[in-house]
């Protein structure tokens, strides 16, 4: 019954209420239909009994008083017309008879039926009247018929007379009787119709008035609530109602709330976090949610070195345990600095992409953040356990500094500042720098000094330096990789490392390339006589790569100084290549059409993929110096540099190490596999008269 019975239903209490309505109309129409077929009955009854009876009552009545005149008549009438009067007078007796006869057979109550039998015995005194009249009469003895007629026949007939009036009179009244009770009968049903009719009609209203209540009010509580929810007021719940209907649309919302609330949690959790590790991400910290904040005053930002080339060798599964070791061991010691005082409480430490991460905090002052990046330099010293296999973690610092010239710096300008301070810190060699005016001014003193490469050029201020590559199989040299120098003439010597980022901004470098060339061209003439073994390898720039003259020019000066191509070879830095990647392939294969040889620089610390450089028709790979440094002492970094070499073997490509610095680097290398080494340790670039005494030293090649 329970799961019929849902007095909370809108529905059921529509069909309870309009149900009942209906019930009761049809009690109305029912009463009053039996009334009208009761007052039919009671109508005919009236018109075929009742009334009948009265009729011959009355008619009784008067024949009962016709009689007596009739007898008179027939006493007076002369003997000849006597046939007629008895004629009359029998007819009259007949239907005296008749109708007591027909009362005898009707009727009648208790009362009525003892006044008939009164008047039955009267009627048989008033015939044995009649007769001894009669007699008289035909005697023709008048005044013993008279004496008869009003001594025995008229009394008879009065005595008829009385009961048959009683009768009409008893007949009446049960008639008026009859009638009341009728009356009253009809009246009770009038009160009652009328009575259930105003029942209904108040049931009605009722029920309309409580139905629209009860939907009209929740539903204005719905929409109270659906205007809340849509402001984003996730907390307040929908009331329950006495509407069951009302009540699942609320329970609906209150549902869809809770949906919504949460995959608005998880869009802000996307929105400002980074999955991999759990850290906030840029977007939180450049514009943290919720109420504005106070920008910080330092801004470190730390890059995980190598990332890449660690994804393609050791798997993105081992990348990605690096990133969240790093991240965790950051955060571990920004918080532990915060808890111990070092810096103030709250620092917020986020993953900005790859393995850059930034880190917005308050420090006393630069000396705080000093023994915190001595902090951060401790905990990043271990390695990293991967899948059984223990990988080194290399990071560069820069930081910026908001106080330096007196007014707070928004934090996007701060990270702008990290990040350039970030990018000389690559350059150093101790991985760590701050911003300083002095950098932007540098920045800006560089730019102006690149237009005065033109006339550096031309005035042959440019030097090319050179410095051997030799072989770790042999120990003999193999050729060198030329630097460029320049000697200015106010500013003195100034570093390549300087001045050909900036070039290659403003697109100088391609003269100092094909100035390079040049030089490189001519160098190699002079030895191809003794020592046509040897190879030289100029640095190209990536904008070499999208001039569609460049490989032209090169033929030229090939031909011009009619060397070998063989012995020429270009250093392409990876990075360079994802720019155009279309335009520069096609290029690098019409440079080895030619017969030029190609090398990948700096391997390993850029992004594109060994797939990729699968497919360039390079010979030699070059790893870069970062990875050699101290090489002999981290096992994490030789399965790297292992990796490296075996990938580059299986590539068909030889494999150089660069910035081989020290015996037990070399030795390590050499153990790894490694074909040839340039650096310090080998010699250091050479120029003029060393350049000279180092090339007449060689032994003559083995040919
Ligand atoms: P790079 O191509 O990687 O050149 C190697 C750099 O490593 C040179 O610095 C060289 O002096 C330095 N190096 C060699 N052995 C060692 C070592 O054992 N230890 C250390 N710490 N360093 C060593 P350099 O000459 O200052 O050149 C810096 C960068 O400037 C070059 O890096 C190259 O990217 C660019 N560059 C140099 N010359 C040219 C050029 O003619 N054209 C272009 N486009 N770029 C050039
Ligand atoms: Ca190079
Ligand atoms: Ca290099």
């Amino acid at each position: 019954m329970s799961h019929l019975w849902h007095p909370r239903r809108i529905g059921w209490r529509l069909a309870m209420g309009f149900g009942l309505l209906v019930v009761l109309m049809l009690l109305v129409l029912v009463k009053a239909n039996l009334q009208i077929s009761h007052i039919t009955g009671v109508t005919q009854r009236f018109a075929t009994g009742d009334m009948q009876r009265l009729l011959r009552v009355q008619a009784l009545s008067l024949q009962t008083e016709g009689v007596g005149g009739a007898m008179v008549r027939l006493m007076n009438a002369p003997r000849e017309n006597r046939v007629a009067e008895y004629t009359d007078v029998d007819a009259r007796n007949r239907r005296i008879d008749g109708i007591i006869e027909s009362l005898g057979n009707d009727l009648l109550d208790e009362v009525q039926q003892t006044t008939l039998k009164r008047l039955v015995a009267c009627r048989a005194i008033y015939a044995d009247a009649f007769l001894a009249t009669v007699d008289e009469i035909e005697a023709n003895d008048l005044k013993a018929a008279t004496r008869a007629l009003n001594e025995q026949v008229n009394p008879a007939l009065k005595a008829m007379l009385v009961e048959s009036n009683a009768l009409l009179q008893h007949e009446r009244e049960s008639i008026e009787e009859g009638l009341a009770q009728e009356q009253a009968s009809f009246e009770r049903l009038a009160f009652w119709i009328t009575a259930i009719s105003v029942l209904a009609v108040a049931l009605a209203v009722w029920l309309g008035v409580r139905t629209t209540r009860s939907v009209v009010v929740p539903l204005a509580q719905l929409e109270a609530a659906a205007r809340r929810i849509a402001k984003g007021d996730y907390t307040s719940r929908v009331p329950t109602t006495s509407a069951e209907e009302v009540d699942r649309v609320g329970q609906a919302l209150n549902t869809m709330t809770d949906a919504v609330a949460q995959r608005e949690q998880q869009i802000v959790r996307l929105a400002y976090h980074d999955p991999l590790t759990g850290l906030p991400n840029r977007t939180a910290l450049l514009t943290p949610p919720g109420a504005p904040v106070a920008p910080p005053r330092y801004l470190a930002l730390l890059d995980l070195a190598r990332l890449k080339v660690i994804n393609e060798t050791l798997g993105y599964g081992t990348g990605d345990t690096l990133i969240q070791e790093m991240a965790q061991r950051t955060d571990a010691v920004f918080q532990a600095a915060a808890q111990q005082g070092l810096i103030a409480p709250g620092p917020v430490v986020a993953r900005l992409s790859g393995g850059t991460f930034a880190a917005g905090f308050n420090a006393p002052d630069r000396g705080a953040v000093l023994a915190l990046h001595a902090l951060l330099d401790q905990a990043m010293a271990a390695p990293v356990a991967c899948s059984g296999h223990s990988v080194d973690i290399s990071v560069a610092y820069g930081f910026a500094d908001s106080a330096v010239n007196g007014a707070a710096l928004p934090v996007n300008t701060l990270m702008r500042n990290a990040e350039v301070a970030l990018h000389s810190a690559k350059r150093a060699a101790k991985g760590f720098a701050w911003y300083s005016e002095a950098q932007e001014a540098a920045r800006v003193s560089h730019l102006s000094l690149v237009s005065d490469l033109r006339v550096a050029v031309a005035n042959s201020q440019l030097q090319m330096w050179l410095q051997p590559k030799f072989s770790l199989k042999t120990g003999l040299a193999v050729g060198a990789e030329a630097l460029v120098r320049w000697q200015h003439p106010t500013r003195g010597f100034v570093s390549p490392a300087e001045f050909v980022p900036f070039a290659e901004q403003t697109g100088y470098i391609s003269m100092v390339t094909t100035w390079m060339l040049e030089q490189a061209l001519r160098t190699l003439a002079a030895w191809a006589p003794s020592h046509p073994e040897l190879s030289i390898a100029v640095n190209m720039s990536t904008r070499d790569l999208l001039d569609p003259t460049f490989c032209q020019r090169v033929r030229t000066l090939i031909d011009t100084h009619g060397v070998n191509p063989q012995c020429l070879r270009l250093e392409i830095v990876e990075s360079g290549l994802m720019d155009d990647p279309q335009t520069s392939v096609a290029v690098l294969h019409a440079l080895r059409d030619m017969g030029i040889k190609l090398s990948i620089d700096d391997f390993g610390t850029g992004y594109s993929s060994l797939a990729y450089l699968q497919k360039l028709p390079v010979s030699e790979l070059k790893i870069d110096r970062s990875f050699i440094d101290g090489v002999d002492g981290l096992p994490g970094t030789q399965r790297l540099v292992k990796t490296m070499i075996e990938m580059g073997h299986g590539m068909g490509l030889m494999v150089t190490a660069e910035g081989v610095e020290t015996e037990a680097e070399k030795e390590t290398i050499t153990r790894l596999g490694c074909d040839v080494m340039q650096g310090y340790l080998g010699s250091r670039p050479l120029h003029g008269a060393a350049l000279q005494a180092w090339f007449e030293a060689l032994k003559p090649a083995v040919s």
